[in-house]
């Protein structure tokens, strides 16, 4: 299937998503770690990470252009959690698979590397606040302390910003990323990659990259667990004499013996047949369940056999109908 950019540039904005707040990353938290190797909780926001040079010049970094006071603190901020919606083929999801991705993200400008400014030296204390990031406010009886509006709680600032992030410390940027798939994975799996999220700022640690996996349903089987089902149609004479019929598996194709006289609906389990299971302990079974086809569009040649066929039988052909047709006589009598 040709995709047009248009559908390309819907998929990719469905599928990113910035998890930016406590509450969501408490949701995805929520998520049980369906494969190995994929992380549990996630780390609080805004870790510390303010050392040597980060020290010194604090918060000016973070957050330069956003109006927000932040904390007025010398630590980092750490970036934040993504989350990747990535959809695999049923094939994928029962084998493994390793795919790459382009994921856009917030990284570090290189051109300051990270600093927001031109140079060092380009960096000041407020003059305003002296560097507290606050301002102190009469209001009656009470002094109230508000955010220094020259630096907007920074206690710093840039006279001659980074040209490349105009002061903002970090670039908008596409990250290729190779996630491998574990064989086994479902529906709601979900990936950590950690320190795969946005860079964090002024030293802050990188946030972590999930991603989430929705399965495409497969055209013949469906999954139940590491169990597959897969229905098998098959003819009136072929129910009724028995056959040998090659069935589909995972792998390719399997022999299956269908012995005379098999109902519709009847279920053969080949072991072992299924999917691996994540936590090991072998794979599941795959279940053929047979379908008998009743016969349509027949010629009058057909409907004369099949009227001949009929007259030849007796009460040991259709022993289940004819032990239903008596209960229900017995039922109104
Ligand atoms: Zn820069
Ligand atoms: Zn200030």
């Amino acid at each position: 299937m040709i995709k047009t950019s248009e559908d390309k540039f819907k998929e990719a904005s469905e599928a990113f998503e910035v998890l930016g707040d406590k509450e969501k990353r408490s949701r995805y938290d929520q998520f049980g770690h369906a494969a190995e190797g994929m992380g549990s909780g996630m780390r609080g926001s805004g870790a510390a990470g303010g050392n040597g040079f980060g020290d010194v010049f604090g918060d000016i970094f973070s957050d330069f252009f956003s109006g927000s006071p932040g904390d007025s603190t010398s630590r980092g901020e750490r970036g934040s959690d993504l989350q990747y919606n990535m959809e695999i083929s049923f094939e994928d999801a029962v084998f493994g698979s390793s795919k790459e991705i382009d994921v856009p993200r917030m990284e570090t400008c290189d051109s300051c590397s990270g600093l927001g400014a031109e140079s060092e030296k380009d960096i000041k204390i407020c003059g305003t606040c002296g560097g507290t990031g606050q301002q102190r406010v009469q209001q009656g009886f009470f002094s109230v302390a508000t955010t220094c509006s020259s630096c907007r709680g920074r206690g710093k600032t840039i006279s001659n910003p980074c040209k490349t992030c105009q002061g903002r410390t970090r670039v908008s940027k596409t990250k290729r990323i190779r996630v491998n798939i574990p064989a086994g994975v479902s529906s709601g799996s979900r990936i950590k990659l950690t320190g795969e999220g946005e860079h964090g700022v002024n030293s802050g640690s990188s946030g972590d990259l999930y991603i989430v996996l929705s399965v495409k349903d497969h055209s013949i089987f469906e999954r139940d667990g590491a169990d597959i089902f897969c229905e098998v149609p098959i003819s009136f004479t072929q129910a009724t004499l028995g056959t040998d019929l090659e069935v589909p598996t995972l792998e390719g194709k399997a022999r299956l013996k269908i012995p005379t006289g098999t109902q519709t609906h009847k279920i053969f389990r080949l072991k072992n047949q299924g999917i691996a299971q994540l936590r090991g302990g072998g794979r599941g079974d795959l279940h053929v369940r047979i379908v008998v086809e009743t016969p349509t569009k027949l010629s009058e040649r057909q409907i004369e056999l099949l009227n001949e066929f009929d007259d030849c039988c007796d009460d040991e052909s259709n022993p289940i109908r004819d032990k239903f047709v008596k209960s229900i006589k017995n039922l109104f009598t």
